[in-house]
């Protein structure tokens, strides 16, 4: 038995104008009243985290950013600094996700220096990781992460890593619906836990949170949350409507 604290967290990516992301935080903050013993974290579109900010204070959802950019502020139009996701009322931070490392150029290295500046400013790194089909079929799978997790936590990012939270999406679950089975996430995510254990030691091995994104739905998280090294889930579609993200947050 381990002291994790499950969090489950839904990207919301491109989807819902400040209208609709207010009135869905509304009604999953009713739903997801009488929770306890689970983090819950929400991530609305740059526009939309003031708006839903003033929803979520006070409540049991948690609120965190898809992005930022890794300077503290200057010309960089078009960025956001992790200080300003901090003012503007976000706990934590997505890094690295999948749709960002193949269509806007994202790297290990960018994803260093991210994780690096949310820390600094003590938001909590969502830390997103994982393989494609192709890696999977020739046998890469384990040599992908060990990558992704050495350079993207390379030179120890900073000092105080302790808040980091890694998120393993195998890049052919997100979106199609076909999910790893709870056998193979466990197994790759004992491997990835084991990989923080050689970096970083024990302590960290045994806090830093693993979760589990790809087609997680209210009908499949029961059996992953099951699984000894899964803490947590990071949803996309069925994130954006309350009722079922509720489901999944009561899993
Ligand atoms: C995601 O966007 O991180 C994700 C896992 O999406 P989905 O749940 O829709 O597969």
């Amino acid at each position: 038995m381990n002291t994790r604290t499950p969090l489950i967290a839904g990207n919301w990516k491109m989807y819902k104008t400040n209208a609709e992301a207010v009135e869905t935080a509304g009604r999953l903050v009713e739903l997801v009243a009488g929770t306890s013993d689970v983090d819950i974290m929400i991530t609305p579109v740059f526009t939309a985290i003031d708006p839903v900010c003033t929803v979520v204070k006070g409540s049991r959802v948690g609120l965190g950013a898809q992005n930022l950019y890794w300077e503290k502020e200057g010309a960089y139009t078009g960025e956001i600094s992790a200080d300003m996701l901090v003012s503007a009322g976000c706990q934590y931070v997505i890094i690295g996700h999948s749709e960002r490392r193949q269509y806007f150029g994202e790297t290990d290295e960018t994803v260093n220096k991210k994780i690096g500046a949310a820390i600094t400013a003590n938001l909590i790194p969502v830390f997103c990781i994982g393989e494609t089909e192709a890696e999977r079929e020739s046998g890469n799978t384990f040599s992908v992460l060990d990558k992704q997790v050495k350079d993207g936590l390379k030179e120890k990012v900073v000092e105080d890593i302790g808040s980091l939270v890694i998120a393993y999406e195998p890049v052919w679950a997100i979106g199609t619906g076909k999910t790893a089975t709870s056998d193979q996430a466990q197994e790759t995510h004992k491997y990835i836990r084991s990989l923080i254990d050689g970096v970083f030691g024990t302590a960290l091995a045994d806090s830093v949170r693993i979760l589990y994104g790809g087609s997680v739905k209210p009908a499949n998280v029961a059996e992953l949350m099951a699984m000894p090294d899964i803490d947590g889930a990071l949803v996309g579609g069925a994130s954006l409507d309350a009722e079922s993200f509720s489901r999944i947050v009561k899993f």
